[in-house]
């Protein structure tokens, strides 16, 4: 063997608490509003819609938060991810560069929202609730909660944007088989749907769209609680696992980072990796260059105004300071469909706002062709919303390249990409298009 690769942690380093940014920012953070008072939320608004345990961690002012034993438990059959170093990529870009990654596909649902999925059927199981409701863009979402509900014997309702319903069959199928219901959104089963199909039958639906449903469904419904599968402080929170285990790994590596990456759609894989840097950024006056990567075709971070706006198009929920392109924004129909919210978490944003963090964008294509190398040259096909990652990892690389400087990267490989291949197929087949 020439060099190890593969650094990995045994079970009993799974993290015992979730890292929390948000009393480790310099400046506080700016709170949720009620859009009619324009005042700050009181916690009570929030309990029609979630269970108490998961709104305290929402506004809680503590760093570390104690993970229970039974999330653990479940953490513990794909937990610790491993982190590897990608020689035959850095081989294939020929770059001095070290390039690492942390790989969350390795979870059932293939990607890492299952770390917050988990935590949060656990806390509603405690707290009494029987049944969930969501949204899900290309099903991802729905299918971890899916797959957490059952483990924890709750029922998981779940609105799917309509085209994905119908264009990506196989995580529908997953969210059926672990047992799911799962509704085409816009749908009959709520007055905003019956609204919007009245107005066009044919309407393909939004994320937007999804989580107003999935809102409406919550309050109508007994025992039923809202479930969100990124953008909020508690999500981030769940994630944080990921940055942790990577600061142990990196350290196993004998390497520490300069460069640390991520793909942004609401936020959370990227703040999951990055947030447990930042306080190192913040604590330790580490110099770390933390980038998040969205899609040209919904530049939130890079093209967005920083201000209060809707998580949802039905202007249900509470005002949210993030960078946002307008809730009535319908971003293009691109194949990384993670990556298709007009808004992003507002610790991401803060974050970008106090200069703790960069944001760059990529066009699809190019996305594609640096996701394909990727498979080619280390075999797991990233996800394509990972792949936004990876396109500028590449440009690191070639960067260090051209100035012959050795550099140590880290991103996170987010999720597979294995029922995402007919995206692959368009790309090689040359019919993809930028927006
Ligand atoms: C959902 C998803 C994303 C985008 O969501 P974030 O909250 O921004 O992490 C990224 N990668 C994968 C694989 C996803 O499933």
């Amino acid at each position: 063997m020439s060099q190890p690769i593969r650094f990995t942690l045994p079970q009993q380093d799974i993290p015992t608490h979730w890292y929390n940014l948000l009393p480790d920012f310099p400046e506080p953070m700016p709170p949720p509003l009620h859009p009619g008072t324009k005042e700050p939320i009181p916690a009570e608004a929030l309990l029609a819609i979630f269970p108490e345990n998961l709104v305290q961690q929402e506004m809680s002012q503590q760093g570390l938060i104690e993970i229970p034993e039974e999330v653990r438990d479940i953490y513990a059959l794909w937990r610790p991810t491993p982190l590897l170093r990608a020689v035959r990529f850095e081989k294939a870009l020929q770059t001095p560069a070290h390039i690492y990654y942390k790989y969350e596909g390795a979870s059932p649902a293939g990607s890492h929202k299952p770390n917050t999925a988990v935590a949060q059927a656990y806390f509603n199981k405690v707290a009494g609730t029987k049944r969930l409701a969501t949204e899900t863009g290309a099903g991802q979402w729905g299918s971890s909660l899916a797959l957490a509900c059952r483990l924890f014997g709750l029922e998981c309702n779940v609105y799917m944007v309509k085209v994905s319903y119908q264009q990506k069959p196989y995580r529908r199928m997953l969210m059926h088989t672990w047992g799911a219901t799962v509704h085409a959104s816009p749908s009959d089963q709520t007055e905003y749907g019956r609204k919007l199909l009245a107005e066009d039958p044919h309407c393909p639906g939004s994320l937007g769209i999804a989580i107003s449903e999935a809102i409406e469904d919550t309050v109508t419904h007994p025992d039923t609680k809202y479930s969100l599968g990124s953008v909020l402080n508690h999500v981030c929170l769940h994630q944080s696992v990921i940055g942790q285990e990577s600061i142990k790994q990196m350290e196993l590596a004998g390497e520490e980072p300069d460069t640390i990456i991520g793909c942004c759609g609401g936020g959370s894989n990227f703040a999951g990796l990055a947030f447990p840097f930042m306080e190192k950024k913040i604590k330790e006056r580490k110099n770390y260059r933390i980038v998040g990567v969205e899609p040209f075709a919904c530049p939130t971070l890079t093209q967005g105004e920083l201000r209060y706006d809707f998580g949802d198009t039905a202007e249900m929920t509470p005002l949210l300071m993030m960078y946002t392109l307008g809730h009535k924004f319908m971003p293009p129909s691109i194949h990384a469909g993670g990556l298709r919210y007009h808004g992003i978490s507002p610790m991401v944003s803060h974050a970008l706002k106090l200069g703790l963090m960069e944001a760059e964008s990529h066009h699809q294509t190019k996305v594609f062709e640096a996701g394909t190398l990727f498979a080619r040259s280390e075999g797991i096909v990233p996800a394509p919303e990972s792949a936004h990652a990876i396109a500028s990892v590449v440009d690191e690389a070639v960067k260090a390249r051209e100035a012959g400087e050795k550099r140590v990267i880290l991103f996170n490989l987010s999720g597979h990409g294995l029922l995402d291949l007919s995206a692959y197929e368009t790309y090689l087949s040359g019919k993809m298009q930028d927006a």
